[in-house]
């Protein structure tokens, strides 16, 4: 079982509130917003922690360059994947093999 796959074992067993706040603490960590693939779209509407909550719902669609190697987020948890925003969270992306 590699981190990341710790990370969800043990988020399965917590609470809403201890994962609300997981989500709470990791969103000020996200570094989406120094990427040039975030728009004003995604700005406005305060997107982020897409690698967690899954792909831009309607905002990203152009593909640029990817800043999450640069993310505590991805380092901490042990993130393999990238382009969130438009691929969809590591869970997904490990599940579909992208
Ligand atoms: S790994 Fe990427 S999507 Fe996840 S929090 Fe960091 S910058 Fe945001
Ligand atoms: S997931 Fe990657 S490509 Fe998408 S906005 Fe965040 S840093 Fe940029």
């Amino acid at each position: 079982m590699d981190k990341f796959e710790k990370t969800m074992e043990l988020l399965a067993g917590a609470s809403d509130k201890e994962r609300s706040n997981f989500v709470f603490e990791n969103r000020h960590l996200c570094v989406c917003h120094t990427c040039r693939t975030y728009n004003e779209c995604a700005m406005n509407v305060k997107e982020a922690l897409y690698c967690m909550t899954g792909e831009s719902p309607t905002c990203i669609k152009e593909k640029k360059i990817c800043a999450c190697s640069r993310c505590p987020v991805h380092f901490s948890y042990g993130l393999t994947k990238y382009f969130f925003c438009l691929r969809g969270a590591e869970i997904d992306q490990r599940a579909a093999k992208k």
